[in-house]
């Protein structure tokens, strides 16, 4: 019952590895994102790819892959709202079971599986990616922002200040004066 498509460049073969445990390979690899690589606040734009640095090993239980997955994350600064691109970098440490294998069954949400000799690399590389990606991405730590009240980059009018001219806001100006 194989749902893996095995061209998919997420897709490895571990044949070789030949369930000995203690065998292992090295992979790098150069993956193109799918859509839901994302945290809601950035995402890894369609023309970035990711790259991928693991290693597999055979192991007991199944399949092993400890390494790295890094990429260009694209969003919006959090404060000015400017287009911000961020490396970001996650490590993976996931097992990948032998589907013929007993999992107990508290454990098989957190366990992979793999679907024969294949391994899916997707899931862990999509929650390696976006557990490092910023909630709250900004431009530059220093951000100020936008101005409140007309929307202009403070960091370019680091000394603007609005005349307040309006009455509703001439109390608030004593209040400040009291102070
Ligand atoms: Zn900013
Ligand atoms: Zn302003």
């Amino acid at each position: 019952m194989n749902t893996l498509d095995p061209v998919s460049k997420y897709v490895i073969d571990t044949h070789e590895l030949n369930r000995a445990a203690g065998n292992s390979k090295q992979y790098e690899l150069m993956l193109d994102p799918l859509a839901d690589f994302t945290n809601g606040a950035v995402e890894i734009a369609a023309a970035d790819q990711i790259k991928v640095l693991i290693l597999l090993e055979s192991v007991i239980d199944g399949i092993l892959v400890t390494g790295n997955a890094a990429a260009i994350a694209s969003g919006e600064c959090s404060r000015c709202l400017d287009p911000v691109r961020l490396e970001i970098s996650g490590e993976l440490t996931d097992l990948y079971a032998y589907s013929d294998k007993d999992i107990r069954t508290d454990e098989a949400d957190e366990v992979r599986i793999l679907e024969g000799d294949l391994l899916d690399l997707e899931p862990a590389v999509r929650d390696a990616l976006v557990l490092a990606m910023p909630l709250r991405p900004l431009c530059n730590d220093m951000c100020l922002g936008l101005c409140g009240q007309c929307g202009i980059r403070l960091d370019e009018e680091p000394d603007h200040v609005h005349e307040v001219v309006d009455p509703r806001w001439a109390r608030l100006t004593e209040l400040k004066k009291e102070n």
